[in-house]
């Protein structure tokens, strides 16, 4: 690939145990992992094929909530990926608080985020339903999946959505 190819970051927030690493490296994989130490932190870079166009993402899994760096996860994403766990309704919370946090900090700027309601698998512990999840989405004017890291269920599906989101917003390239 050459230097012209555009590299989006993407940064996932959330509370702690949520499943953010388990998702991050499930999209890094075992094969094509590449590893990259940016200021001592881990980012994945990968390149997906999406609707015959390839994008390569730069997906960083560095957020802790009294991170001294915290409002730097806020400022340098292209998009962000928003996870809560589905059994966890504290969670949940904290993902509408990160919404407007991220709101604030990059106010006049269209940025793709979508809201994940992790550990679908869990059934018998599910404290947010689906319907809520999807409402949440609506009124934070943002996308919305469910997946299962553990079962690597809507995982794929959510990444690509991450791509065709910075796509539709990338005018004029
Ligand atoms: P993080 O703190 O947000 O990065 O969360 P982790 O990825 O470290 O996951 C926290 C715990 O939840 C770990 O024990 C994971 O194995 C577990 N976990 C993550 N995703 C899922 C899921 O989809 N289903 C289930 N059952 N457990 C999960």
């Amino acid at each position: 690939s050459g230097s012209w190819d555009p590299l989006y970051r993407v940064v996932l927030l959330g509370d702690p145990g949520v499943g953010k690493t388990s998702l991050v490296n499930l999209f890094a994989g075992l094969q094509e992992r590449d590893l990259l130490e940016q200021h001592g932190e881990a980012a994945y870079k990968r390149t997906l094929s999406v609707d015959g166009e390839e994008t390569t993402l730069l997906v960083m899994d560095t957020w802790e909530p009294e991170h001294r760096r915290r409002s730097q996860c806020l400022q340098v994403g292209n998009a962000y990926v928003i996870v809560y766990s589905i059994t966890d309704r504290g969670s949940f919370e904290s993902a509408s608080e990160l919404r407007i946090q991220l709101r604030r900090a990059r106010q006049a700027e269209d940025i793709p985020i979508i809201l994940v309601g992790n550990k679908t698998d869990l059934v018998r512990c599910r404290e947010v339903s689906v319907e809520e999840g999807r409402a949440c989405a609506v009124v934070f004017d943002c996308k919305f999946i469910e997946t299962s890291a553990a079962l690597q269920h809507n995982v794929a599906e959510l990444f690509e959505g991450v791509v065709r989101q910075i796509r539709l917003r990338r005018g004029g390239k």
